[in-house]
């Protein structure tokens, strides 16, 4: 569905936020299984410190997008940014992630995916797959997908990670087929 994903780390000027590099190249390798794309990961971070709140001690993800979106990328390519800080837009209180519809731009954040902000013990296989599933529903609006009734899809609405957890790494046949017809033009 995505020849080409290109990661980049996002954080403030400070360095806060900016994942560990480690998580990311785990997060692409898996991508390039499931999806079978090419996939690169930046190792200098993108400072985005513009669109952080400091009220709300939270980024705004949509600035970061069209950012993120203006920096030069092959063509069909999908640059995904990766934060461990908490991202919002103004009508929520918080966001798992955000993506451009038919655009080249998607960001996630790991923050509200760690078992630690639920005070639980860190799991990081669990962690992976979280990620694995946001980076997935993301792809999914990238290339025009909306949300999905099917609650195991991956392109389901989920405000709270049991319900990321109840989701399979996987678009339903619905939305596999709109893929499929898109990717043939
Ligand atoms: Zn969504
Ligand atoms: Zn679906």
């Amino acid at each position: 569905m995505v020849e080409r994903i290109h990661f980049v780390p996002l954080g403030l000027a400070n360095s806060d936020g900016v994942p560990p590099l480690e998580l990311v190249v785990r997060l692409a390798a898996e991508a390039a299984r499931l999806l079978g794309a090419s996939c690169h990961v930046d190792p200098s971070p993108l400072d985005v410190t513009f669109s952080y709140d400091e009220l709300r001690r939270q980024v705004w993800s949509t600035p970061v997008l069209a950012r993120l979106a203006s920096r030069p990328h092959p063509p069909g390519a999908v640059v995904v940014g990766v934060t461990s800080l908490d991202l919002f837009v103004p009508v929520f209180t918080f966001v798992f992630g955000e993506a451009q519809v038919a655009g080249p731009a998607a960001v996630i954040s790991q923050h509200r995916l760690r078992e630690e902000y639920y005070g639980l013990p860190p799991n990081p296989g669990l962690l992976l797959e979280r990620l694995l599933k946001e980076l997935l529903h993301e792809l999914g609006h990238t290339q025009g997908l909306r949300h999905c009734a099917d609650w195991r899809c991956v392109m389901s609405s989920a405000h709270t990670v049991e319900r990321i957890d109840v989701r399979q790494a996987a678009f339903c046949a619905d939305c596999a087929r709109f893929l499929h017809n898109r990717s043939r033009g």
